[in-house]
């Protein structure tokens, strides 16, 4: 098939709630994409960051290979050596105390999830979510999430949600009543521009839950599995959440979601009260093995704090050339740009040059690369993107200049 059919097909028949980009990707190797033509593309996007060791990772093809031979589904109802395997090196890796996990499929489905467990555990009904907060799409989680444009189509969510100014301890505060079962959080804001938290705002937020005796639920999606520089993000504050969300990554790129929490609060769910039929597939499982196996064996979060720093300073400094960047921040491998124009043409700009960002909004440009990136492929991503930012500066400065001529 070539690429105008796939495009024609896709546009045609998929139900159209994606900002398509222009291009039809085949085929991935390490930090590489290959689109339909043959077209090579450097990939800054970990597509939304779930391939954390790259595509198609010896040890994950390896893995997925001999389990598919094996057993492809096993429902959570009967027991599984693979799923066992996988159990118990994700209670190792996770924040001490969390030792029970509830395995799903996706990053909207391990927040439902947790909001279930939180409702089950205190008997109460309210949950306390942070402006710019993102959580997923699914009526639950959605509930969580911030932002106007996904929320207001599909009112009434589900009831109990309040949204206070984000990482504002006081505002916090205020909003607790005797009916909060837990705050969700996530570590650093992704989908609302690569937001991080003022310093000191997590060990005062958990100060503040215990005191209140309301649960603290951190939404380590998108920050988990060694993107920041730790394990998880959390790690950097040494806290310990009372429910931990995990997804995206942690499959090495198939479907694998996971609610941890600490065993009294896990064990309010009775049987039957909430299960998935997919959830906890051996095929995932083993992906999940290799992938965790690797991130320890080659101490990517090490690497990827390295990394991140390395990267953080080329960008300042194409920034200290720009006007039109306002600011660069992040932790570890999980960076943005914010720019004083909208992204989307410079994404655009960059897949015609073979690089893939992503955006996080409509002027801040996101970073979620492999950890098994190399300096001499950040340095060429910087390139890239200053050569963009040369000509995009030129195009805003010709056009501001046309309008007051
Ligand atoms: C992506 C994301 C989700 C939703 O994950 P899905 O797998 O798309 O449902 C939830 N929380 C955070 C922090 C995310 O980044």
């Amino acid at each position: 098939m070539d690429e105008k059919s796939v495009v024609a097909i896709e546009d045609k028949y998929m139900v159209n709630v994606y900002a398509k980009r222009p291009v039809v990707l085949s085929k991935g190797k390490g930090v590489y994409l290959w689109d339909l033509n043959g077209k090579k593309y450097l990939d800054f996007t970990g597509n939304y960051g779930v391939c954390i060791l790259g595509y198609s990772h010896p040890d994950i093809v390896q893995a997925i290979k001999k389990q598919v031979d094996n057993l492809i589904p096993c429902h959570g109802s009967f027991y599984n050596e693979t799923r066992a395997k996988f159990l118990e090196k994700l209670i190792k890796i996770a924040p001490k105390g969390l030792n029970k996990a509830f395995l799903g499929n996706s990053g909207a489905e391990s927040v439902e999830c947790a909001i279930k467990m939180a409702r089950k555990y205190t008997g109460k009904p309210e949950i306390i979510a942070m402006t710019g907060g993102f959580h997923g799409k699914t009526m639950g989680a959605l509930s969580a999430t911030w932002k106007e444009k996904y929320r207001a189509p599909f009112q009434p969510l589900v009831p109990g949600f309040k949204h206070v100014s984000r990482f504002n301890i006081q505002k916090i505060k205020e909003a607790i009543t005797e009916k909060t079962a837990a705050v969700i959080v996530e570590p650093i804001q992704g989908e609302s521009g690569v937001i991080l938290p003022p310093e000191g705002f997590f060990p005062s937020l958990r100060e503040l839950c215990d005191e209140k005796g309301v649960l603290l639920i951190i939404d380590e999606v998108q920050t988990g599995m060694g993107r920041t520089g730790r394990i998880f993000a959390c790690e950097h504050w040494g806290l310990t959440p009372d429910i931990l969300c995990v997804a995206k990554s942690i499959a090495g790129g198939l479907p694998l979601g996971a609610t941890l929490a600490k065993e009294e609060i896990a064990s309010s769910l009775q049987v039957g009260e909430h299960t998935s039929t997919f959830g906890g597939n051996p095929v995932a499982c083993a992906a999940a093995c290799a992938t965790i196996d690797v991130i320890m064996r080659e101490n990517l979060p090490e690497k990827a704090g390295r990394l991140g720093n390395y990267f953080l300073e080329k960008l300042r400094a194409v920034q200290s050339k720009h006007r039109i960047v306002r600011e660069v921040r992040g932790l570890g491998l999980m960076i943005g740009v914010e720019l004083r124009v909208e992204v989307l043409n410079i994404i655009l700009e960059a897949l015609q040059r073979g690089v893939l960002m992503l955006d996080a909004g409509r002027n801040v440009l996101r970073f979620l690369p492999p950890l098994i990136v190399t300096k001499k492929e950040i340095d060429k991503v910087v390139m890239i993107l200053d050569e963009i930012l040369n000509e995009e500066s030129k195009r805003v400065c010709d056009s501001v200049s046309s309008q007051t001529s």
